[in-house]
């Protein structure tokens, strides 16, 4: 018998194609554009099919990694985006913006010596070979159960609990304060990386399974969480962080300076990008300051470049290697030209005699010994002081708990700083069915661990449901 040959490896990811800079950042379409077959079929060929995927173990909802992409590599389109939806309700959002280079195709077995394989852009491309096919085929569900489970915030946390459990044939409610269901999917990230129209899509597909979604339903105001708990046999709280948190300088109350969520609900949620179809008012154009170094503060930035700025500064208080934002975003802002003042914080923001803003008064910074999280601390340079002018100035450096379902529920338990206090692998609180995760426990983190959350909640209430004491 011939000798096995060894599997000859591609050492490069298969580039993806995008939009040129130059014309990309006038526009708000995808600037990424997503794998032809054949670049897709390429890409597939470079997984080893590890027998201990380890991929898979960087997943918070466990894709079955190496059988998806098995299935590519046999051009089984149709398999693929069943093996997928095992695990992921929303495979055309997560191979879009899931930070995959610090998940499963960081422990990719390749990325030892050469790229990882292309885990995200092969995930995007079976999704989007989905969606040209029409509206999808819907996963097998169970039976009805009778169970009636309440979700309160329509985030990727929420809706992957809601999935699951309609998998399993509980009756499910979202419950959404906003007028759109998606949460950050929708009212966060931009256009130009996510399409709303494809979020729309995935959540459709909770709606044909038989998931009823209650927009402009605050709870906590309309029903307290106490109220839902008469109706329903389970609740699962995913309502995420979306509190703007502010630096607490002089000048943060003038014309023209906004938090980035407020900023980007205006531009996507509201549509301002589209005026004037949409009359959203929002100031556009001129000097843009945007201060923060996360995904937020990246997209804030991109998104005023491509309403018209004619300048966009990010101003960021660490080094280029400590911006928390994915290495891609930051690549892709730096083509388009937005620029960095890195090591530089501001301190106070300048106004003219209108209320106007008109500068930002920043001071630069000396990375020095490292501090608790194990990054180097920046400290402010004495005498270094300069303004950067601005129309325009955009805060994106955190978010907090949103406090209304803290403050209504009173057996709930929360932290110092209202997040909600449940367990890592249940989800289950203080407060016998009422479950919780994602952001609202977690603090601001990532999409995919969001739906892990989500996931894992699931699971625990179902669980919850086959016990004795909720019969009714
Ligand atoms: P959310 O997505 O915040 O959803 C919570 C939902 O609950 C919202 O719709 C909210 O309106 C609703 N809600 C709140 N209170 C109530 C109430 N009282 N009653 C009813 N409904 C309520 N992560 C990535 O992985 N990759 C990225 O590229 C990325 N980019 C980001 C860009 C931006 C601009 C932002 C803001 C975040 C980004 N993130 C990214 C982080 C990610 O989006 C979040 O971690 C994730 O959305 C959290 O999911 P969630 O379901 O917990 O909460």
């Amino acid at each position: 018998m011939e000798p096995k040959q060894p599997k000859k490896i591609i050492p490069k990811k298969t580039p993806i194609p995008e939009q040129d800079p130059a014309i990309r950042r006038k526009n708000f379409e995808e600037v990424a554009l997503g794998y032809s077959t054949e670049q897709a079929l390429l890409e597939a060929s470079r997984c080893m099919q590890c027998k201990k995927p380890f991929c898979v173990t960087g997943c918070p909802v466990g894709v079955p990694i190496p059988r998806f992409i098995k299935a590519v590599h046999d051009k089984d389109f149709s398999r693929a985006i069943g093996i997928i939806k095992e695990a992921n309700l929303l495979p055309a959002v997560c191979g879009r913006v899931c930070p995959q280079e610090s998940q499963c195709e960081k422990l990719c077995i390749l990325a030892k010596k050469h790229d990882p394989v292309g885990i995200g852009r092969l995930e995007r491309f079976i999704a989007d070979w989905e969606r040209k096919q029409g509206d999808g085929t819907l996963p097998d569900i169970a039976p009805a159960t009778g169970r009636k489970i309440a979700i309160v915030g329509s985030g990727p946390s929420g809706l992957t609990c809601a999935y699951d459990l309609a998998k399993l044939g509980h009756s499910v409610t979202i419950y959404e304060a906003l007028h759109e269901p998606g949460g950050v999917l929708i009212y966060g990230i931009p256009e130009f990386r996510l399409p709303k129209a494809i979020v729309a899509r995935e959540i459709n597909l909770l709606k044909r399974m038989g998931v009823t979604i209650i927009t402009n339903a605050v709870i906590g105001k309309l029903i307290t969480i106490d109220e839902l708990m008469l109706e329903y046999d389970a609740c699962y709280i995913g309502t995420g962080a979306g509190l703007p948190r502010f630096m607490n300088i002089p000048g943060e109350n003038l014309n023209g300076v906004y938090s980035a969520n407020e900023f980007l609900t205006r531009i996507n949620l509201m549509r301002a990008y589209q005026f004037p179809e949409f009359d959203t008012p929002v100031k556009k154009g001129g000097h843009v300051v945007v201060v923060g170094g996360g995904n937020v503060a990246m997209d804030s930035a991109r998104t005023a470049l491509r309403l018209g700025a004619e300048t966009v500064t990010m101003v960021y208080r660490r080094s280029l290697a400590e911006l928390p934002a994915r290495k891609e975003e930051v690549h892709h802002a730096q083509e388009e030209g937005i620029v960095f003042e890195l090591c530089t914080n501001p301190v106070r923001i300048l106004g003219d005699k209108d209320g106007n803003v008109s500068a930002v008064e920043s001071v630069r910074m000396d990375l020095c010994e490292l501090d608790e999280s194990g990054r180097k601390k920046p400290k402010p340079v004495a005498g270094s002081e300069f303004t950067i002018p601005a129309n325009v100035v955009i805060i994106a450096v955190g978010t907090g708990a949103n406090p209304l379902i803290a403050q209504s529920t009173k057996d709930l338990s929360v932290t110092r700083h209202k997040y909600i206090v449940a367990d890592e692998e249940t989800g289950k609180t203080s407060m016998q069915g009422v479950y919780a995760g994602g952001d609202i426990v977690t603090g601001a983190a990532t999409v995919i661990s969001a739906m892990g959350a989500g996931r894992k909640a699931a699971k625990a209430i179902h669980e919850y449901m086959k016990q004795a004491s909720v019969k009714r």
